[in-house]
């Protein structure tokens, strides 16, 4: 796919105010960033604005805040200024007088993070007066929010019509390795889908059925299609919406050329619990009062053989409840599978990618998505309304017109 949008590499930012749409929402606990896996990746789009002397304005949202005292971008601040080795000022909001100041009294080279987008309610309403405030702050637009793509709010789309607008680095990157992979796979083409519901992911499974050769279900999802074939699942999370979906798979799955695999074997347990009594059976059936938590040995074999031998492998959802040890060997076997596998390898999913850092496998994948709800729905074919509002500047129209 031809590239219609302007790279940050080819924006004429120096001496410019350039604002810049992150993707710093990070996990917290406790007021404490958890991961901060997402600035990490949004660094070298920074670093590359900074070479350039440009006047960096970061903007990123942070969690859902209820108010103004909650979720204040004040520890990414910190970690940001730790990780660029530079000071980060903090805005005192995300518009207004004071933040135009700042904004206006930026030297080259220097950094400013806005606070959290979301505490302006026109941010996730795309209001078109939030989005030319913060068109006034620079005078580009670089949008490197490749998690946040999948919205059309203010920091995101909006403002892309008000600024000549260009991809960061992260966002390009991600764009092209997914694409690459939707469109153009090395095959064979083998994708381990697993997770919590089938809802989440049966655009990505519907797609998939048309391009990939294998599909691999593990997951809480496999109940569905247990279930939808008639057998029991016992107290397993069943999604009850997820067994018509599931049917309606199975059916699609039958005229397809690609192979869907289900679960042969399961790892059950008499509660949801890392001490619950674990029993590995010989097949699907969930006793009553038992649930399955995770894929079999046997399965996990299988699966992992199937990966091995792919040339491009696309894992998005934990093969089972692995944030418990007893039920983490099957998702540690795909990840296993996938990090030693010689094809080409990208996973997608926030839980996906904390297990591969939990297993110590982060490192050894061809690329690791940032972007849960955008990477499935960029892999299911959808348009990101972050990504068109960059083919759609007005600047470059003028520019090639
Ligand atoms: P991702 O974020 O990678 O897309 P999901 O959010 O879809 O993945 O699902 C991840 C969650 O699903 C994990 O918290 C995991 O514990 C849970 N899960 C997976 N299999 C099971 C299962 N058999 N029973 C209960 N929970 C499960
Ligand atoms: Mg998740």
């Amino acid at each position: 796919m031809a590239q219609d949008f302007r790279s940050v590499r080819e924006a004429p930012a120096e001496g410019k105010r350039v604002l810049v749409r992150a993707d710093l929402n990070v996990p917290l606990a406790d007021g404490e960033i958890a991961d901060d896996t997402r600035i990490k990746a949004a660094l070298p789009t920074i670093q590359l604005l900074l070479k350039q002397d440009a006047k960096v304005i970061l903007v990123s949202h942070l969690g859902r805040p209820k108010s103004r005292d909650e979720l204040s971008m004040r520890p990414v601040r910190d970690r940001l200024a730790r990780h660029l080795s530079v000071p980060v000022e903090l805005a005192p909001g995300v518009v207004g007088e004071d933040v135009s100041a700042s904004a206006a009294a930026l030297e080259p080279g220097q950094v400013l993070l806005l606070e959290n987008s979301r505490w302006e309610g026109g941010e996730t309403q795309n209001d078109p007066g939030l989005a030319s405030a913060l068109g006034e702050l620079a005078d580009i637009y670089v949008n490197d929010a490749f998690g946040a793509a999948h919205r059309a709010h203010a920091t995101t789309e909006g403002v892309a019509h008000n600024l000549p607008a260009y991809a960061g680095l992260l966002l390009e990157r991600e764009l092209s390795e997914l694409t690459a992979l939707r469109d153009d796979p090395k095959r064979p083409l083998v994708v381990a889908l697993g997770g919590a519901k089938v809802s989440d992911k049966v655009g990505v499974l519907r797609r998939f059925l048309e391009l990939a050769d294998t599909v691999l279900i593990g997951g809480a999802m496999c109940f569905s299609f247990f279930r939808a074939r008639g057998v029991s699942a016992g107290d397993s999370l069943v999604e009850e919406e997820g067994i018509g979906l599931a049917e309606e798979v199975l059916e699609a799955a039958e005229h397809s050329d690609c192979e869907l695999l289900l679960p042969t074997d399961l790892v059950i347990a008499d509660s949801f619990a890392a001490d619950a009594e674990r029993k590995e059976i010989d097949g699907i059936e969930v006793p009553d009062d038992w649930l399955g938590l995770d894929i079999g040995p046997e399965t996990t074999k299988r699966y992992a053989d199937a990966i091995a031998d792919a040339g491009s492998v696309l894992w998005n959802g934990p093969m089972g409840a692995f944030e418990m040890e007893p039920f983490a060997a099957g998702t540690r076997g795909v990840a296993e599978a996938v990090a030693s596998a010689s094809g080409h390898t990208v996973v997608g999913g926030g839980d996906s990618a904390a297990a591969l850092v939990a297993f110590g496998l982060d490192q050894e994948v061809d690329w690791l998505s940032t972007g849960g709800g955008a990477s499935l729905e960029l892999l299911e074919g959808k348009d990101l309304p972050g990504v068109v509002a960059l083919k759609d500047d007005d600047a470059q129209e003028e520019d090639s017109g």
